[in-house]
């Protein structure tokens, strides 16, 4: 595979499909379905800016598999964005879901905009615009969008306001991760990050590491990483190393991740924490930390990088954040890694669950969402490491396995193939 196939995200979700339908042995037909999207929509968005002029943005929504149920995945804002990255989401999210068992195929939207150079007004009209461009395509019962990279609760709440003066109804299900004011489920924002500490506290469980008092280094203090960290701290580990995009600081005696963030916050850096020194981005991955958490963005573990990794475990919360080349040095080298289809799968459990509250118009309290996701996380975990044990296959393809195989029965009863 050539160097810049390897970083292509739609290239290595079509190679980690193709390798779980080969090891289960299922028809040719199965993998022609799922290696692609059913649906990809590009649109031009235009937004009247502050001084003015017309800018037009492009946005995509891409809908992979709807064999199981609607399909879900959220919207990201960010320059990188491309129809090969919405394209690989949006397959991820298709065994993602299946990974907690939740009634939903994959999808997922972007439009390429860096939002830091947006006003809140421009933000809004971008956001209201891209609901214009794709809402026929949308529904509580076709396709339910939620944040993303550079999207959060106040941006979906736009969205579906949007949705719902367009449809002429109040339609609070098409959008997951709103805020609690307006349809959002208690414990969403925390939901993804607290997944990933349930994921890495059952991971070390296997491994015999005492999570009270392991080490964990964390890559991206965002949405995922912040609630990552706050609940590692409480599982009793230190969080001694952070990278972001622009710095990188390092502790011995483990931040206080609440302090880091408020910090970062105001001066929009991490680098100058008091009581903490800079390091280089090759010096973080390369700590002997306990657990290497890469919570930002894709391709930041490739070969190179997996061959300097000093962690006992690799617990994926971002998406597509190890290239299959980084994939096949750490199983060589024997590192564990906990793949993001199930490392991150909270996140998309507590939007069904904000969902099924939207429709029943019956809301939980937080302990209930946190009990229901736990146990939702913990039965994923145990189900996946039974097949790696069984099949002696890495994580990652014991997790396509699991998913892949419900999506290919759900296709062969409804006489897809
Ligand atoms: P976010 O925008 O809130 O946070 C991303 C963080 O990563 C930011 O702090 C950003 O500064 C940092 N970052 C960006 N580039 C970096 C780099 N090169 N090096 C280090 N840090 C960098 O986004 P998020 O919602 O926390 O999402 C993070 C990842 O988790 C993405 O891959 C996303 O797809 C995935 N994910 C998010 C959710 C969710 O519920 N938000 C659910 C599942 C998966």
């Amino acid at each position: 595979m050539a160097h810049q196939d390897n970083l292509n995200p739609f290239l290595n979700a079509q190679k980690q499909v193709k390798e779980a339908c080969d090891r289960l042995g299922l028809e040719a037909d199965v993998y022609e379905i799922l290696k692609q999207p059913l649906k990809v929509l590009e649109v031009a968005i235009p937004v009247k800016m502050d001084d003015g002029s017309v800018k037009v943005f492009t946005g995509y929504r891409a809908q992979h598999n709807d064999a199981v149920g609607p399909t879900k995945g959220g919207i990201r804002f960010h320059p990188n964005v491309s129809r090969d990255e919405v394209m690989a989401l949006s397959i991820w999210m298709t065994f993602k879901c299946c990974v907690t068992g939740i009634p939903y195929g994959g999808g997922k939207g972007g439009v390429i905009v860096d939002p830091r150079t947006l006003s809140q007004g421009e933000l809004e009209r971008l956001s209201r615009g891209y609901i214009d461009a794709t809402y026929k395509l949308l529904g509580e019962q076709v396709d339910v969008p939620a944040p993303d990279v550079n999207t959060n609760g106040q941006i979906m709440a736009w969205m579906v306001d949007q949705y719902n003066k367009l449809v002429g109804r109040s339609a609070l299900g098409v959008i997951t991760g709103k805020p609690v004011e307006f349809g959002g489920s208690k414990g969403r924002t925390a939901a993804t990050g607290f997944g990933v500490a349930v994921t890495a506290r059952e991971a070390a469980k296997r491994l015999g590491i005492n999570f009270n008092g392991a080490t964990i280094a964390l890559q991206g203090i965002g949405n995922v990483g912040s609630h990552t960290g706050y609940n590692m701290e409480k599982l009793g580990g230190k969080v001694v190393a952070v990278c972001e995009w622009n710095g990188t600081v390092y502790k011995e005696d483990g931040f206080d991740m609440h302090a880091l963030v408020d910090y970062m916050r105001k001066n929009k850096t991490i680098v100058g924490f008091p009581g903490s020194k800079e390091i280089t981005k090759s010096e973080f991955f390369a700590l002997p930390v306990d657990i290497l958490v890469p919570a930002a963005l894709e391709n930041e573990i490739t070969a190179e990088v997996a061959e300097t990794i000093q962690a006992k475990f690799v617990c994926e919360a971002a998406n597509g954040p190890t290239t299959p080349d980084g994939d096949e040095v750490l199983n060589r080298r024997g590192i564990l890694l906990t793949p993001d289809i199930l490392t991150n799968a909270g996140g998309v459990t507590v939007s069904y669950f904000e969902w099924v509250q939207n429709l029943y118009g019956y809301y939980w309290t937080e302990k209930e969402v946190e009990e229901k996701e736990e146990r939702a996380m913990v039965d994923a975990f145990n189900a996946i490491y039974k097949i790696k044990e069984e099949y002696n296959v890495p994580m990652r393809t014991a997790a396509y396995m699991h998913s892949v195989k419900k999506v290919a029965a759900a296709m062969k009863v409804r006489g897809w193939y």
